[in-house]
């Protein structure tokens, strides 16, 4: 899934108002499977001058950016991470460690079922079988086109819990833009999608 999805929908789940670090780690949690990704990118075309479809055709799938993936998608480690914090969960590291832990599993587990061609190595280092899903959260030989419509639902149920749960005007102020962002994404995804088609 996109990555506002996974953040939103990990906040919807685990978020308490009043809770600043709590929240603070689940957003955290939620977006550091995707973080090598947003590192990468910039650097492959702002450094090293990498076109866009050497970087996303080529390089995104040879060895050291699908090891980099493999690290931050990992099943295990996160899991592992998670056992170790609910055994200090006593200790507000232990507590925030496992929560953090929790947002980064439910970002694995929602990504392995909509990662097509583009399936990550989700058991490392235990294994490095790849799930390849015949769905794609983009992929429109995949069923991206639907799966886009899910996804799209699954983020305005979680803004809407969120936009009940925190009344501040700048929580309010991101969750609108988000929904108008969505909307938007939707659009200029189908309308590519006839023009590809004609
Ligand atoms: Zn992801």
């Amino acid at each position: 899934m996109n990555s506002p999805t996974h953040s939103l929908l990990a906040l919807a789940l685990l978020s308490k108002k009043g809770h600043t670090k709590r929240n603070w780690a689940i957003f955290i949690g939620s977006f550091i499977p995707d973080i090598a990704i947003y590192i990468w990118a910039p650097y492959q075309k702002f450094v090293n001058g990498v076109s866009g479809s050497e970087m996303w055709g080529k390089l995104y799938f040879e060895a050291p950016m699908q090891n980099l993936i493999a690290y931050f998608n990992s099943f295990p480690i996160y899991g592992a991470l998670a056992i170790i914090g609910y055994l200090g969960k006593a200790k507000t590291w232990g507590k925030l460690l496992f929560i953090f832990s929790l947002a980064a599993l439910i970002h694995l587990a929602t990504d392995m079922p909509v990662h097509g061609h583009d399936a990550y190595r989700h058991f490392w280092p235990i294994s490095d079988w790849r799930f390849y899903s015949p769905l794609s959260y983009y992929e429109t030989d995949l069923h991206g086109q639907w799966v886009g419509l899910v996804e799209m639902f699954i983020a305005f149920i979680s803004i809407f819990v969120l936009w009940k749960r925190f009344p501040k005007l700048w929580a309010k102020v991101v969750l609108g833009i988000l929904a108008a962002l969505y909307v938007l994404m939707q659009l200029a995804f189908r309308l590519a999608a006839i023009h590809i088609g004609s």
